[in-house]
């Protein structure tokens, strides 16, 4: 057997104002042999298709890997030129395998479905009969191109992802013994009519998981995704479906989607975020004793496409001369430059935050002390890491900011503290993140405080103008279902 690796991916804000080109890719990760790297979300799947295909005896073929951190549409050159590289080397290794780390939620200009795209060329390419099994985060857009191009197709089913190196295994051993004849995939999904967002580190969406997992164990489904969807992409497949894999069984993997999501349908109340805004956040913060409480600035998430550079809680906390706060990471390159130069130590007037676009705030002028700079940070997610760039260290009368100029989310305490900065010691840590931070923030959080604040993302998915996607989903009605038999 040869077995076909690649990946390409980036999550599409349709709303952003930032263009995803290559030096977007090349500031994340772009390498043509990525499996020789140290992994990181997306190409840890291609480090485990390996081991696994070795393992076995089996060739393995390796093509292109290039990942970017979420923004707005990518360019069609940079989207094209990515795409016929991978395709080439497809057509070139002749395999009986192949294995796609993808996101699902990519769109370039002239592609509402980079993926359906990608996977409906790569089909062409290689013929009925191979094998193609492809992985995609949960925050995806499942097309029915996507759908009839692969063979498989499974979703992490942890957000935070910490779980894209256990799926890859999911998918290799359903992708080999679908090549060696032991089980013939069928999918099936079905369409929730829901748009929002899915914290799996609590009720009821932890139960909803490991639901899932243990329908896999007892082999009703080989495998069973939801999607999630990215509520910011601006297509007209946007929403939540339920993705059934059954072996040889159409009705199974149907009736499987279908009890899924009629499931989640009956939890979207316990779903729908009743999170405070910026002002009763910051009360919380008043009224603890113990610290430090972690506050999520949910609407400025760079791995969601926002800036990472918003400025309405800093402000808040400024205006209210609150002390022992961090907050981070404020995507801010010229600024970065400054303390750089400026060097540790230094005091400077400083302008940081809120260039980007209006959804960033205005910029805040401070008056900081240089703590520390230290180049080619990174942070830990899952088994992977995620570049941040430069750090710099600032403060401002017991407000402390971390700066980047790699623009990412905050994944992990490391991105503070590897700075020298004891988080133990604060009252509170802001940080710029929708959930993946849970994953490494909170253990050391004495509370996990969401807010509800503007921002490029803000989280009312009712009001996003979509001019792609019909206005049938909930929350923008409160029953999409009214006056239709489900479907
Ligand atoms: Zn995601």
């Amino acid at each position: 057997m040869k077995v076909f690796i690649a990946g390409l991916a980036t999550e599409t804000n349709s709303f952003s104002p930032m263009p995803t080109g290559h030096l977007a890719f090349q500031d994340t990760f772009v390498s043509r042999s990525a499996t020789k790297e140290p992994a990181n979300l997306f190409s840890a799947p291609m480090h485990v298709w390996r081991t696994l295909s070795e393992g076995r005896g089996w060739a393995v073929c390796e093509g292109l890997a290039a990942f970017a951190q979420p923004s707005g549409i990518t360019m069609r050159a940079t989207y094209e030129s990515y795409r016929d590289e991978i395709l080439s080397a497809l057509a070139m290794a002749a395999p009986d395998i192949v294995l796609l780390s993808l996101h699902g939620a990519m769109i370039a200009e002239g592609y509402d479905d980079c993926e359906g795209d990608l996977i409906t060329r790569a089909r062409a390419l290689v013929g009925p009969d191979i094998v193609i099994g492809v992985e995609i985060d949960p925050h995806s857009h499942l097309t029915p191109a996507m759908r009839d191009g692969a063979d498989l197709i499974v979703a992490y089913k942890e957000y935070p992802h910490t779980d894209s190196a256990d799926r890859a295994r999911d998918l290799f051993d359903l992708a080999a013994r679908t090549a060696l004849g032991q089980i013939r995939p069928v999918m099936r999904d079905y369409n929730c009519r829901m748009v929002s967002m899915y914290h799996t580190t609590r009720a009821p969406m932890r139960a909803f998981v490991d639901q899932m997992l243990a329908e896999e164990k007892h082999g009703r489904a080989l495998s069973l995704s939801l999607i999630h969807g990215f509520p910011w992409g601006d297509v007209a497949e946007v929403g939540t479906r339920v993705l059934a894999i059954c072996d040889n069984s159409a009705e199974q993997a149907e009736e499987l989607a279908r009890s899924y999501g009629q499931m989640l349908w009956s939890l979207r109340a316990e779903i729908a975020p009743d999170w405070p805004d910026i002002d009763a956040a910051l009360d919380k913060i008043e009224a603890s004793h113990a610290g430090p409480l972690v506050l999520a600035d949910f609407a400025d998430n760079a791995g969601a496409g926002a800036p990472s550079d918003s400025t309405f809680v800093l402000q808040k906390i400024l205006d209210r001369h609150m002390k022992d706060i961090a907050l981070g990471l404020f995507w801010d390159p010229g600024a970065v430059r400054l303390c750089q130069d400026a060097g540790v130590g230094a005091r400077l007037r400083l302008r940081v935050g809120g260039k980007v676009a209006p959804s960033s705030g205005q910029p805040v002028d401070m008056q900081v002390t240089v703590r520390a700079v230290l180049p080619d940070m990174s942070q830990r997610m899952g088994e992977g890491r995620m570049p941040m760039g430069t750090g710099v260290w600032i403060e401002q009368d017991g407000v402390h900011l971390v700066l980047c100029d790699t623009r990412t989310q905050a994944f992990h305490p490391e991105g503070f503290t590897d700075l020298g900065l004891d988080l133990g010691k604060l009252r509170a840590v802001v940080v710029k993140s929708s959930q993946h931070f849970y994953a490494g923030f909170g253990p050391i959080a004495t509370e996990v405080v969401y807010i509800n604040g503007p921002g490029t993302i803000s989280p009312d998915y009712g009001q996003i103008p979509y001019s792609k996607r019909n206005n049938q989903f909930w929350p923008r009605m409160a029953d999409p279902w009214a006056g239709s038999s489900p479907a």
